[in-house]
């Protein structure tokens, strides 16, 4: 996207090297003014300019004529008793996205949005049901980070580690601001956030896994949810339109270092794909040394045509799959009392 000044520029929608421009060419500033404002803005996350204290107060007043800095909103904050974290957030033009915060042992972990809506209809998702309305900006994907890191350090909490973009949208329907987002993430004077702890959920698409795999920015996760093409069009029409074939042929070229592996994750439906016979064949499919499966299982959506799986069929369907060789655990579905857990998401309206 090029870089473009606006009456009020909102200096988090500015990349690293889109600031930089912003601070040589338009305030006419040396280069090493935009290390300082990258600093304030991530690694000290102030929300006002009169706040960067190493600026000159005529240098901010400057800056002030021409820029700002606009967090998402937070429009409500709902935790689980499980500890999850959901935050309801709206967006300048007034558009609603969710992010979660996950806890782990010591740390959390943020599942971030990277669009109002998907275009993707997954017919046992939540924001599938919405529909597509746009993508997310650079601004507010990062925006979605520095609330919810602001919030666990002003809760007192353990700090943000990990970033999965596993939230509403298909993030790579977004690539180009999800390659920017990535980039930046590392920063050591920024956000700090090694892309080794980022993982990018996909249903899958071979052009452009291709790209992710090139930048070594991210490792995906794939949303496959069924063993065979035949059941992954009924549940998944829109994202069966890539052949399954096609999908495991791009994943088999994705490139990897030593130890790593491609997450498939696969939602349990009651009596859809959670036999054992749909075990069997997802053994098939998976190379047990460059693939790992997450089983969840399904959170029922009033007016969805779905049933949770009983526990102990979740349960032999792990088990079949670790006697085939494979590695698969079954994950807690977190935060499902606040609708924040997989494909739960729907950022409705505040209450
Ligand atoms: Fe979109 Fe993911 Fe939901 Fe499918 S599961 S509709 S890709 S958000």
């Amino acid at each position: 996207m090029p870089y473009k000044v606006h009456a009020m520029q909102n200096l988090i929608e500015l990349n690293k090297n889109d600031l930089e421009a912003f601070v040589v060419e338009d305030l006419k500033l040396p280069r090493f003014r935009s290390e300082q404002l990258w600093q304030w803005l991530w690694q000290k996350r102030v929300r006002t300019i009169d706040d960067m204290t190493n600026l000159s107060k005529p240098l901010r007043e400057q800056l002030k004529g021409m820029a700002e800095i606009v967090w998402p909103e937070i429009a409500k904050v709902q935790q689980s008793k499980d500890g999850t974290i959901k935050f309801l957030l709206r967006l300048a033009d007034g558009k609603l996205v969710e992010t979660v915060l996950i806890p782990m042992q010591d740390r959390y972990s943020q599942c971030l949005s990277t669009q109002v809506g998907c275009a993707m209809g997954c017919t046992f998702c939540n924001t599938g049901l919405l529909g597509f309305e746009r993508n997310l900006t650079y601004g507010e994907i990062m925006g979605q980070i520095l609330v919810g890191r602001q919030y666990l350090e002003d809760q007192g909490m353990n700090p943000l580690k990990n970033l999965v973009f596993m939230g509403m949208g298909e993030p790579l329907l977004n690539l180009d601001t999800l390659l920017r987002v990535l980039d930046d993430l590392p920063c050591e004077r920024g956000l700090s956030l090694s892309w080794r702890r980022s993982m990018v959920s996909t249903v899958g698409f071979p052009d452009k896994l291709r790209i992710l795999g090139e930048r070594e920015v991210a490792l995906p996760a794939i949303s496959l949810h069924a063993p065979t093409q035949e059941l992954r069009a009924k549940i998944m029409p829109k994202a069966a339109k890539v052949h399954l074939n096609d999908l495991m042929a791009a994943l088999k070229a994705y490139p990897m270092r030593p130890r790593e592996r491609i997450t498939f994750e696969y939602l349990l439906l009651k009596d859809v794909n959670d036999s054992l016979e749909h075990a069997d064949q997802l053994a098939r499919l998976i190379d047990r040394k460059k693939g790992k499966i997450n089983l969840i299982a399904y959170n029922p959506i009033e007016g969805m045509p779905y049933g949770a799986p009983d526990r102990d069929k979740v349960e032999a369907f792990e088990k079949r799959l670790w006697d085939h060789g494979l590695t698969a655990f079954i994950r807690r579905s977190m935060g499902s009392d606040i609708k924040a857990a997989c494909g739960q998401l729907k950022a409705e309206d505040v209450q």
